[in-house]
């Protein structure tokens, strides 16, 4: 019997929530295999283009989802309000855009489509959006693999909905959806799995956008969620799958408090020279500038620079860049979908009135107090990675850099099937046994540019061929 790998992903779980009272189970795969201390999320740190480097194992810059609202790449020469916005969290609304630009919504090979070509099996259980479980295998229905998304039939390949059909119907609550897929999993998958399984968990990630972050509310749903893991650990360790099954618990991105709320739109449409453009808000946004005009791309981003509600600003490499900002390709986001000009709202390492670190300002809806994500706090950038199973090594904290884009190489590794070598991360060797370390040292690099009484700062780690970002702020 073939060696088989389980994701399970916490949405949105700082790895500072891991704790005795809070993920007991977490800590319990902890203990018997390794864990990351310096996990990082990519830039921007927003579900879908996290979802999209799990299953290319690449950065944004060469899968191409760049953002969880995503300029219509069709609309890139349409001024203003003409452009389109695409909600990446609606499966409909990616596959019409794959039918439109009639090309993959990923532009690098899938861990689906690569066990596929091994002869191999990936499966997809989500509780997250209907886009989110499409992102992780979109071309699940073509491979006749199976995804189940606790979201309905619409959002399932045709075996994950022949599946569905068989259950009870999932909860609408978000705790509750998340132990519904996980219990799937368990009675379902765990007695014999597939070469590869994600499980996706969008819990605590809900509680934290709308009920508080670290809130008791927000606590109690992370319990649950650990809860139910839990009882995956339980039959696991009892059962045949012990000596077979290798687990991966990550979270795809961490949270900050929301201290402020900022609303960018309006701001922005009172620049009357900037009326060609398009703001995209969102705690990370956009602006995209059409024809790609250098002069206005440098002009947009010299305004965002003198804006005190404004974190970082990067710009299209290749435009003659102000001071004070730094080029796309330093947050590995430099792709033709990106906005030319890419900004955080400020934010900072600062302590909330709830207790956690790292504050920012938000775009949108979500209360004061509640969590938001997508810039490059530390809080938001620290992620929680955990592998155990027969050739991990058990009770090792980590501290080597290590990322999102890590799982799928580390996956093929592991299943023995080819393509880890064409995807940006790394396997990461360290963690298993019989392995050596690695052969890079960690090479930590600061960039600081600053104009005036701006100034910001990105901290990444160069390691091998991997870069890492770690975090920034505007200091
Ligand atoms: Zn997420």
């Amino acid at each position: 019997m073939g060696e088989r790998f389980l994701l399970v992903v916490f949405d949105g779980l700082r790895p500072d929530l891991v704790r005795p009272d809070t993920t007991p189970n977490l800590l319990r795969l902890a203990a018997m295999g390794t864990r990351f201390a310096r996990a990082r999320s990519v830039f921007p740190s927003e579900t879908r283009v996290c979802s999209a480097t799990v299953a290319t194992g690449c950065m944004p810059r060469r899968h191409g989802l760049v953002a969880n609202r995503l300029a219509h790449p069709l609309d890139a020469a349409r001024p203003g309000p003409a452009g389109r916005t695409v909600d990446t969290a609606q499966m409909p609304a990616l596959l019409e855009l794959e039918q439109e630009l009639g090309a993959p919504l990923l532009e690098r090979p899938t861990l689906g489509a690569l066990l596929a070509a091994a002869g191999q099996e990936l499966a997809v259980l989500s509780s997250g959006t209907t886009g989110q479980s499409h992102v992780l295998n979109p071309t699940a229905a073509a491979l006749g693999q199976l995804t189940l998304s606790a979201h309905g039939a619409a959002a399932c390949s045709p075996r994950g909905a022949a599946l569905l059909a068989t259950l009870d119907p999932p909860p609408t609550d978000a705790v509750a959806r998340a132990e519904w897929i996980a219990e799937v999993f368990r009675t379902k998958f765990l007695p014999d799995p597939p070469a590869a399984t994600i499980l996706w968990l969008c819990e605590p990630d809900t509680s934290g956008h709308y009920q508080g972050l670290g809130s008791p509310a927000n606590l109690a749903a992370l319990r649950r969620a650990d809860a139910a893991f839990g009882r995956i650990l339980d039959d696991w360790q009892a059962g045949p799958m012990a000596g077979t099954l290798h687990i991966m618990a990550a979270s795809d991105h961490g949270h900050a408090t929301i201290t402020g709320t900022v609303h960018a739109t309006p701001r922005f449409a009172a620049e009357p020279h900037f009326a060609p453009c398009r703001l995209i808000p969102g705690a990370s946004g956009g602006i995209v500038v059409p024809g790609g005009d250098a002069a206005l791309i440098a002009e947009a981003a010299a305004w965002l620079t003198r804006q005190d509600w404004i974190g970082h600003v990067f710009a299209a490499d290749g435009a003659e860049l102000p001071p004070g900002v730094l080029p796309r390709s330093a947050v590995l986001v430099d792709h033709p979908r990106s906005a030319e000009v890419l900004f955080t709202l400020r934010a900072g390492p600062e302590r909330a009135p709830a207790g956690l670190p790292g504050v920012t300002l938000n775009d949108g809806a979500l209360p004061i107090g509640g969590g938001t994500h997508g810039g490059l706090t530390a809080a938001e950038m620290s992620i929680v990675m955990i592998l155990a199973g027969p050739r991990a090594r058990r009770g090792v904290l980590s501290e080597w850099p290590a990322g999102l884009a890590d799982i799928a190489p580390t996956a093929l590794a592991l299943l023995g099937a080819p393509g880890a070598a064409d995807m940006d991360g790394r396997v990461l060797v360290e963690a298993l046994d019989e392995a050596v370390r690695p052969e890079a040292a960690p090479a930590p690099e600061t960039w600081e540019p600053a104009d005036g009484p701006y100034r910001q700062r990105l901290h990444r780690t160069r390691f091998g061929r991997q870069t890492y970002i770690d975090f920034g702020q505007r200091t």
